[in-house]
C-alpha cells in the first residue's frame, strides 16, 4: 500500500513538473518525438515520410474524403520513394526495408492521411503476401507492378458469413483441369472494384482452416464482379466494396503456396498487417496531440488561454505519455517480427489491441480539447478520429469492452 502511493505521489509530482514547464510541454519536441532511438538512415527516410506527407497528402486529405477520392497519382508518387512494397525483396522491385522501418515510414504518412495510408499499408501486405508465398514466376509477374503502384492490390479474407471466424468462409475453388471455378463472395473489402489484384482466401478443400488455399486473381477475369461502392463513416479516400466471384475462372498458376496453405498464408500477411494499421493510429494520435497542443495555445477562454489551465496541460501530458507507450510497443512488435522471435505473433496482436485503442481515445481526446470546433469539418482533428475507428474493427477485432 506504502509502495502504491509512493508511486502515485511520484507520478502526480512528475506530471505536474511537466505539465507546469509550459515550455517543455507545449513544444512537445522531447516528449513526442518519433526520431528518437532510430538510426540516421531510418531518420533520413523518416525524414522524407513525414515530408511527402506534410506536402502531398495533408493539403488535400479533406477533399479526399469530402469527395471519396482514391488518390491514385499520389500514392504512385509516394511508390516513387519506395513506399508501394517497403518490406518487399529488391529483387523484385522492392525496398527491402525492415518491420520496424516499415513502421516508421507509415506512422508519418499517416500524419498527412491515416486513411490513405492504412489502404497503402493493406497493398504492401498484399505484395509481400505474393513475394514471400509465390513461386519466381509469380513473384515477377505481379510484385514489380505492385511496387511501383502501377497496380493496385486488395486483401480478399472477410465474407458476408464470416468475419472474426475467418476460417468458417465459404467461398470454394473447385479444380477443374489447369484452372479453380471460384464461387462466393467477400466482404468489405479494402479497394475492391478499383484495384487490380485480389489475393483471395478460398474453399480447395474441406471444412475448417486446413482447407483453405490462396489464389491472386486479377481484375478483368471472367466470372469477378464488384458490389456497390459502401458508405462509411471514415476511410473515404478508399473504396470498400463486396467481390463477387460468379464461375470465376482463375489458373491454378495463380495459386500462392501449397492447397490447405491459405489460411496460414492470411494470418502471416496479418501480421506485418497488424503491426502498420497501429502505425497508422500512431501517425494520426500523433497529429492530434499536435493540433490540440496548437488549439490550446491560441483558444482562449476565461481571459486567458487553454493552455495555461492545469487541467487540460495534465490532460495532454497524458495524450503524449499514452502516444510514446504506444509507439514503444509497435516497435517492439516490428523488432520481433523482424527477428522470427518466438513471441512474436502474440506481441503483433498485443500492439494492434493496444495501440489501436490508445490512439483513438487520444484522436478523441483531442477532439473534446477543440471544443465545438473539433466537430466541424474545417477542422483535421475530426477526420482523424473517423478514420482510425475502423482500426479497432479490422485486422483482428478488438473486444468490445475496450474503453
Ligand atoms: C472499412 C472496412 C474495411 C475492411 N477491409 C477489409 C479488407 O480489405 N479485407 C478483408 O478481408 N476484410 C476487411 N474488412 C472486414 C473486417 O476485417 C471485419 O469487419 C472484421 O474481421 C470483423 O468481422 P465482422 O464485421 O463480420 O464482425 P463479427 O465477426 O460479426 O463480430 C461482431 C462482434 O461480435 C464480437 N465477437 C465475434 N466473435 C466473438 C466471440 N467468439 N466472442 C466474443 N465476441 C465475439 C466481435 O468482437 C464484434 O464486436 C474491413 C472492414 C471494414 C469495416
Amino acid at each position: 500500500m506504502y509502495c502504491l502511493i509512493m508511486l502515485w505521489f511520484g507520478l502526480q509530482c512528475h506530471l505536474q513538473c511537466c505539465a507546469t514547464d509550459l515550455n517543455k510541454l507545449f513544444s512537445l519536441s522531447v516528449c513526442v518525438n518519433s526520431a528518437h532511438g532510430l538510426s540516421t538512415e531510418q531518420r533520413e527516410f523518416q525524414k522524407v515520410a513525414f515530408d511527402f506527407a506534410a506536402n502531398e497528402m495533408t493539403p488535400y486529405m479533406a477533399e479526399w474524403d469530402e469527395k471519396e477520392i482514391f488518390p491514385v497519382e499520389t500514392m504512385r508518387k509516394a511508390a516513387q520513394l519506395g513506399f508501394g512494397g517497403i518490406y518487399v525483396q529488391p529483387e523484385v522491385g522492392g525496398s527491402g526495408l525492415s518491420r520496424l522501418d516499415t513502421s516508421v515510414i507509415f506512422e508519418a504518412l499517416s500524419t498527412g492521411c491515416a486513411s490513405t495510408t492504412a489502404y497503402i499499408s493493406i497493398h504492401n501486405m498484399c505484395n509481400w503476401m505474393i513475394d514471400t508465398y509465390g513461386n519466381i514466376e509469380q513473384r515477377e509477374k505481379f510484385c514489380p507492378e505492385l511496387c511501383t503502384m502501377n497496380k493496385f492490390a486488395s486483401y480478399c479474407l472477410t465474407e458476408p458469413g464470416s468475419g472474426s471466424d475467418a476460417a468458417s468462409l465459404i467461398t470454394t475453388a473447385k479444380l477443374e483441369g489447369d484452372h479453380y471455378v471460384l464461387n462466393g463472395s467477400k466482404a468489405f473489402i479494402s479497394g475492391g472494384g478499383d484495384t487490380d489484384v485480389y489475393v483471395v482466401m478460398c474453399r480447395t478443400g474441406g471444412k475448417g482452416a486446413k482447407g483453405i488455399s490462396c489464389v491472386v486473381v486479377e481484375k478483368g477475369t471472367p466470372g469477378l464482379s464488384f458490389g456497390k461502392k459502401e458508405k462509411k463513416v471514415g476511410w473515404n479516400s478508399q473504396p470498400t466494396r463486396a467481390v463477387i466471384f460468379e464461375d470465376c475462372l482463375v489458373p491454378v498458376t495463380n495459386r500462392l503456396g501449397q492447397e490447405g496453405q491459405g489460411f496460414n498464408i492470411a494470418m502471416s500477411g496479418l501480421n506485418g498487417g497488424r503491426i502498420n494499421i497501429a502505425s497508422c493510429s500512431l501517425g494520426a494520435a500523433h497529429a492530434c496531440v499536435q493540433l490540440a497542443r496548437d488549439h490550446l495555445l491560441v483558444r482562449k477562454q476565461f481571459g486567458e488561454t487553454l493552455s495555461n489551465n492545469q487541467f487540460l496541460q495534465f490532460k495532454l501530458a497524458e495524450m503524449a505519455t499514452k502516444l510514446v507507450a504506444s509507439r514503444l510497443l509497435v516497435r517492439e512488435a516490428a523488432l520481433a517480427l523482424q527477428e522470427g522471435r518466438s513471441d512474436a505473433v502474440s506481441l503483433c496482436s498485443m500492439a494492434k489491441l493496444f495501440v489501436t485503442d490508445e490512439c483513438f481515445n487520444i484522436c478523441n481526446q483531442a477532439l473534446q480539447m477543440h471544443g465545438g470546433y473539433g466537430y466541424l469539418k474545417d477542422y483535421a482533428v475530426q477526420q482523424f478520429v473517423r478514420d482510425i475507428r475502423v482500426h479497432q474493427i479490422l485486422e483482428g477485432m478488438n473486444t468490445p469492452c475496450s474503453p
